[in-house]
């Protein structure tokens, strides 16, 4: 997968806004004031409302046709705060709240056990006492060796190595499938060495944008200062100005997930011939990855960086690496670090008033350090076989439904229509966890030793990624644990993955009625399911190879349908001033209009003719599409969806819920009229899958 070295996004195509945060603990995350061991209250029937839908949280005073989202989960949205420690909230966070409670439970008990690695992981990450005490020492040696960078020559091994632990620098690297032959995987290398999300904080003449960048030069010199570093202030302007550069020469990320563009694989001598200034097999050789060849994401971007650090002073690209080092340690140094890392990343980039509690922070730092080791606990525990059934049978229904989409379509020539149909039919459903579970035997986890198990879990992950070179596919890898609540595809694995803890209400109840769960879950899986059809998905082929399977013709009239679809998301204007982008938010949105379409079919199917009466008022269709709306509920912090706006490819929730516009049974089931806001004629409708 091309994005893996991206922007640490395992997929380009998960179901929600990861943001791609550079850091450790800068993503989006939960609170709960609940004890840990806090389960939901039994009760007899569906956990939302009367039928698994929240009526109480509606506006009946707006008019789906003026506002669907608003409609659905108006009241909800008035009364519902955003915790204090999060820069938004909504149904994918009630979720993620409940697993951060139940896994605080499983470590609570794992720490009473001085075998237990999982537990002494937790236990030292909580003892901020002796993190305190230990001030700077554990990062001192790494540091030295920073400081004691004398030339040039000796800098893509240091960068190697900073690599090796999850530090980084103006390049990104990492061991992926190889697009082309999904067989292998191979080394891919692509642009990185922005400190702020995204190259438009650095170059846009916004005011909120340009507040940020000062923001972050302030972050620069405080750390620096912290760490007992002369003029700062100076070395912090002089790092802007030459991420600045990075920034001018970087690839949008429009470019940046287009597959086609992405995919340009030469010999590293040819690399270094092209993109002279950096020693590239230098640098490769100190990751563990001495390879011929490499497939690079954007040729002119790393030109262009390989310049901008050849030209650089040196103390620039160290301060750089002292700054990465210190912003991703952050957690696991002392708590003026800790702080200061939050302050800009936290509140100034995400709008979040408070930093997390630290048992959540053990908690997401633990699953992640040891992943398979938590999760085969919380599986077992957490993850009944009934639900791994009935998702593999709604997982079944909905490829069907597409399969039969696709018989029908009018715009793709016949023999296409064959090669799509093969694609379904090789499709892998991944449901709640891996079949098998990584070994972590080799990871020394010491107590009392947080900064130290923090940096050798970040290289077991990078030995265990490099080790994949030239290797047989690890098609049972996952790239989310079970506790993970999203959802993603895998182009090369022609894959779609849903963890354990999505299969619960509001996506998926057992006790609610089925148009609901068709709505929630049923859609996701079929958002899912259309990745592998959308703008980039749809360019690989049923063995997941990157390749032209359609006609030219196929082609051209799949891309005027798109336009259109990116049309209509460009006019959305979340913000004054800043809109949804079309082209950024395209595979989202195209997978949303395609994954809902097939759900509603398959819903169709299984009422086998029968009109299912109306409960609470609402008809069958009328209940599917507020199924849709619960599971997109989210309140943002207007810094937040600044953010999601300019990185995140996924739209906003409020225009999510609104890609029913395009549907003809949601007018069939709610009548709006011509002049209301949402209202499309007919032929203005998109239809593509
Ligand atoms: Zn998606």
């Amino acid at each position: 997968m091309k994005t893996v070295l991206v922007a640490g996004l395992l997929a380009a195509s998960a179901l929600t806004g990861v943001t791609a945060a550079l850091s450790q603990s800068t993503t989006a995350a939960p609170v709960a004031a609940q004890p840990a061991t806090a389960e939901p209250a039994a009760k007899a029937g569906p956990t939302f409302g009367a039928f698994g839908f929240d009526e109480q949280g509606m506006d009946r005073t707006v008019a789906p046709g003026d506002d669907f989202y608003a409609y659905a989960n108006g009241g909800w949205a008035k009364t519902t705060p955003i915790p204090a420690d999060k820069s938004n909230y909504g149904s994918f966070n009630l979720l993620s709240d409940l697993s951060e409670s139940r896994t605080r439970g499983i470590l609570d008990t794992a720490a009473k056990d001085p075998q237990s690695k999982i537990g002494r992981a937790y236990a030292t990450f909580l003892d901020t006492g002796t993190i305190e005490a230990k001030g700077l020492a554990p990062i001192r040696p790494w540091l030295g060796r920073i400081a004691a960078l004398k030339d040039r020559a000796g800098y893509p091994a240091l960068l190697a190595e900073a690599d090796r632990v999850g530090i980084g620098g103006p390049f990104g690297s990492g061991v992926g499938q190889d697009d082309k032959s999904p067989e292998q995987y191979a080394l891919s290398l692509g642009q990185s060495g922005l400190g702020m999300p995204d190259r438009d904080y650095y170059l846009s003449t916004d005011a909120k944008l340009v507040e940020a960048r000062a923001a972050y030069q302030a972050h620069i010199a405080k750390m620096l200062t912290l760490a007992g570093e002369p003029d700062a202030q100076a070395r912090a302007a002089a790092l802007l100005a030459f991420e600045t550069e990075i920034a001018r020469v970087s690839w949008t990320r429009v470019d940046s997930r287009d597959a086609t563009k992405t995919y340009n694989k030469m010999t590293v001598a040819d690399l270094a011939a092209k993109a002279p200034g950096f020693d590239f097999a230098g640098y490769f050789k100190g990751i563990g990855t001495p390879v011929p060849t490499v497939i690079v994401a954007q040729p002119s971007a790393i030109t262009g960086i390989a310049k901008l650090v050849a030209s650089a002073p040196i103390g620039v690209l160290k301060d750089q690496l002292i700054l990465r080092s210190l912003d991703n340690y952050a957690d696991v140094l002392p708590k003026a670090f800790d702080a200061e890392q939050f302050a800009f990343y936290g509140t100034v980039l995400g709008g979040t008033p408070e930093q997390e509690a630290r048992w959540k922070r053990g908690v997401q730092f633990t699953s992640g350090a040891l992943d398979d080791e938590v999760s085969k606990i919380y599986v077992a525990k957490y993850f009944p076989p009934e639900t791994k059934a009935a998702a593999d049978s709604l997982v079944r229904n909905v490829i069907a439904a597409m399969d039969a989409r696709i018989e029908k379509l009018d715009w793709m020539a016949p023999e296409t229509k064959v090669k799509a149909h093969a694609k379904l039919a090789a499709f892998t459903p991944k449901i709640g966890y891996p079949s098998r579970w990584k070994d972590y035997s080799s990871l020394t986890i010491t107590a009392g030793d947080a900064f130290g198990n923090a940096w050798r879990a970040n290289e077991w992950q990078h030995r265990d990624n490099v080790a994949k070179l030239g290797k047989p596919l690890q098609r049972w890898e996952w790239g989310m644990t079970p506790m993970t609540v999203n959802a993603y595809a895998n182009f090369g694995m022609v894959e779609i993955v849903f963890p354990a803890a999505i299969l619960q209400p509001p996506f998926f109840d057992p006790k609610a009625d089925p148009a609901v769960n068709y709505g929630g879950i049923g859609a996701v899986i079929g958002h899912e399911l259309s990745h592998h059809f959308d703008d980039q998905g749809s360019k690989y082929d049923s063995k997941g190879q990157l390749t032209d399977w359609w006609t030219p013709q196929d082609v051209a009239r799949f891309t005027a349908l798109t336009g259109k679809l990116g049309a209509q998301y460009d006019a959305y204007e979340p913000l004054p001033g800043l809109h949804v982008k079309g082209q950024l938010t395209m595979g989202e949105n195209i997978a949303d209009l395609a994954g809902l379409t097939v759900a509603h079919d398959a819903y169709m199917t299984s009422l086998g003719g029968r009109t299912p009466p109306a409960i609470g008022g609402f008809s069958a269709d009328q209940r599917f599409y507020l199924g849709w709306a619960q599971v997109w509920r989210r309140n943002y912090r207007e810094a937040n969806l600044r953010q999601r706006l300019l990185t995140d490819p996924h739209s906003p929730s409020q225009q999510r819920a609104a890609v029913v516009r395009n549907l003809d049974p949601w007018y069939a089931a709610y009548q709006p009229k011509p002049g209301q806001k949402l209202y499309l004629t007919p032929d203005q409708r998109v239809r593509i899958w």
